[in-house]
């Protein structure tokens, strides 16, 4: 008999997978093997503006290539809306979220304090309670969801243990849709998460983790566990976005490596043997 596990491979089409991608991916598919479960493929292609078909195709040769399988067809948020529309419904229903007409560029102006990540919305410009309860539609302004504040967050994560993120000094009120009406990251993949009973991911994302507990909790969906890898930097310690130095997949293949000499590889920066082949020293570290 399967096993209930149900995880996910997420990327974002707006350019080729790196080694950071291939660490992550490969340590979902490899969480769904051991746990005799399944791994779906869902694209992150709500950003019409910088998401492209070439990326999907790219994405999937490139996955197929490394041995990571999938079940059933990949998943497109961009043609899932209405199942998101009805989510900002239950929100603005439940009164977990108002209207909020301030841009990023005003919260980023509101403080002077650094911030690790996001500033913090500033809690003074929450409107009422009652606000935005009788919109028909998210259209023409963002939405943001009302954290609580103070409250303490706390999860296990997998790989790194006990974590805390405190709402109202880690984070603040967030955008769940955003003005030009399409939904925001945070609120789409708490959606598609309910069905997920374990989400692998970068490390980057654990304050978004706390953030999505609590929208988890506001639609009464069950929380998924959670497990967050290792970001992998570049030789000066750089995380890899678009300049991958090297280490974007397509390099890699170009340069021969194999998937196993390449997976070999990573698993050595994490403690592991020695890659082989073309894919011996790839400049790549953890972050320090
Ligand atoms: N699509 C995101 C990425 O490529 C991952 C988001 C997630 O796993 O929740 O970084």
């Amino acid at each position: 008999m399967k096993s209930s596990y149900l995880g996910r491979i997420a990327p974002t089409p707006t350019g080729h997978l790196h080694l950071g991608h291939v660490a992550t991916f490969w340590t979902a598919f490899r969480r769904s093997r051991e746990a005799g479960g399944r791994v779906i493929l869902r694209m992150e292609d709500l950003d019409a503006r910088r998401c492209r078909a070439e990326f999907v195709q790219a994405a999937v040769e490139d996955l197929r290539w490394l041995g990571i399988e999938w079940e059933g067809e990949p998943v497109f948020q961009s043609a899932r809306r209405d199942v998101y529309l009805a989510a900002w419904r239950r929100l603005r229903d439940g009164g977990w979220i108002y209207p909020c007409k301030r841009s990023r560029r005003d919260v980023a102006a509101s403080t002077t304090a650094p911030h690790e990540e996001e500033p913090l919305f500033p809690p003074e410009w929450r409107p009422g309670p009652e606000s935005g309860r009788t919109a028909e539609s998210p259209e023409g302004t963002n939405w943001r969801f009302r954290v609580p504040d103070g409250r303490r967050i706390r999860f296990h994560d997998g790989n790194l243990g006990a974590i805390e993120r405190i709402a109202l000094r880690d984070f603040g009120d967030f955008v769940i849709w955003n003005r030009d009406n399409v939904p925001a990251y945070e609120l789409a993949v708490v959606v598609d998460d309910a069905q997920i009973t374990e989400v692998v991911r970068g490390a980057d994302l654990l304050t978004s983790t706390a953030r999505q507990i609590l929208l988890h909790e506001a639609l009464g969906q069950n929380v998924p566990q959670w497990f967050h890898c290792p970001l992998i930097c570049d030789a000066d310690g750089r995380r890899l976005a678009k300049r991958t130095a090297g280490l974007g997949l397509r390099e890699l293949r170009a340069r021969g490596c194999q998937p196993g000499d390449l997976l070999k590889e990573l698993a050595s920066l994490t403690g592991g043997r020695d890659g082989g082949g073309a894919c011996r020293g790839l400049r790549a570290r953890l972050p320090a």
